[in-house]
């Protein structure tokens, strides 16, 4: 991480965010010998930082750890000249010859932005999630399903995502136990149809999570029913939280053309509303959410910013 050197440089390009999408992008603009300047708010990695293994991105003969691929990829992008430096941006101006990035230790100026700011996972807020989260509790089936293989978990929530997760993991584990507060599901009525046609996938209706169960790793959950308050315990090795995805982009709210749930609206180029900006990742609506997207977003959108600065 560097000292904030920045302030009154003029950069090729301002990349704001260091998950993937930022790396990928960080490492070819210093390749390309741009003027980049890479902007973290909690210091790069992002949500690779916060994961235990990774096994499903391309080159990894052997699992990584999220931790070590992140510094691995920082690594690299500092081979080439580029480095992160620590601040959280707190506003956005788009000028006409430029954007103008107000951060909490200084402000920032780039003929171009790559967004990468990524999304978080909406937490339960309940007891044990925190502790367990990387050691049971996960927010990506696709991501750390393979890891319970033949166990019995449980999945959280009603809407799309929580229901193609939970068919997704019926495939590996012993069992899928689906906790839902009504006693109706919000996803397409299709995947609905998969859900309850799959012998090993159940439902508790009516009820939510009040605990995650376990003190190294997860053992089970404590659930309520809504209607009678009656508790009770179900045994599982993994609990997968599906209640809503948050992406970062309180910043561009009324600045970018975003989509009904917040996340930035994108062309194939990753080009945004604003011609001088793009964005890349988790961020970006459509996104499928995944290191390896994260990794190719990134490129796209820089190999287009280098060629409007070439343009331009
Ligand atoms: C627990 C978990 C396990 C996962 N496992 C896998 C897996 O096995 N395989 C896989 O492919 N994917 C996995 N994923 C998904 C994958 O990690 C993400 O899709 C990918 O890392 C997203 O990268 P990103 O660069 O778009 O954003 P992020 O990783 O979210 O990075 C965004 C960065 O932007 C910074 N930032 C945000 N706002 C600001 C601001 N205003 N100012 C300054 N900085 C800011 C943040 O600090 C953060 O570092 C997992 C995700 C989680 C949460």
């Amino acid at each position: 991480m560097t000292e904030n050197t920045n302030e009154n440089q003029l950069h090729d390009v301002v990349i704001l965010g260091a998950g993937a999408a930022g790396f990928s992008a960080g490492i070819y603009a210093g390749r390309a010998r741009l003027k980049a300047l890479v902007l973290d708010g909690m210091g790069g990695g992002g949500q690779m930082a916060i994961t235990d293994i990774v096994e499903n991105y391309p080159n990894l003969v052997e699992p990584i750890s999220g931790a070590d691929l992140a510094e691995n990829m920082r690594k690299q992008m500092e081979n080439f000249g580029v480095s992160v430096t620590f601040d959280q941006v707190e506003d956005v101006t788009f000028e006409d010859d430029r954007v103008v990035l107000k951060g909490a230790y200084g402000s920032y100026q780039g003929k171009t932005l790559l967004i990468a700011t990524g999304a978080d996972h909406r937490k339960l807020g309940a007891p044990g999630e925190k502790k367990l989260t990387g050691h049971g509790v996960s927010y990506c089936a696709t991501c750390d399903g393979a890891f319970f293989k033949d166990q019995p978990v449980v999945v959280v929530g009603g809407g799309d995502t929580a229901i193609k997760e939970a068919v997704y993991l019926s495939r590996i584990v012993s069992k899928v136990t689906v906790i839902h507060r009504r006693d109706e599901l919000r996803a397409e009525k299709v995947i609905q149809e998969k859900a309850f046609n799959t012998d090993n996938i159940e439902f508790e209706w009516f009820h939510v999570l009040d605990e995650i169960l376990g003190d190294k790793k997860v053992t089970g959950v404590k659930i309520r029913n809504v209607k009678t308050d009656e508790t009770k315990e179900i045994k599982a090795d993994g609990v997968f939280v599906f209640v809503g995805i948050v992406p970062n982009t309180e910043l561009f709210k009324g600045k970018l053309d975003l989509d009904e749930a917040g996340f930035i609206k994108t062309d194939i180029s990753m080009n945004t509303s604003n011609p001088r900006v793009w964005a890349a990742g988790d961020v970006r609506a459509e996104s499928v959410r995944q290191i390896g997207t994260a990794v190719g977003d990134g490129i796209t959108a820089f190999l287009n910013i280098q060629e409007f600065l070439d343009k331009n």
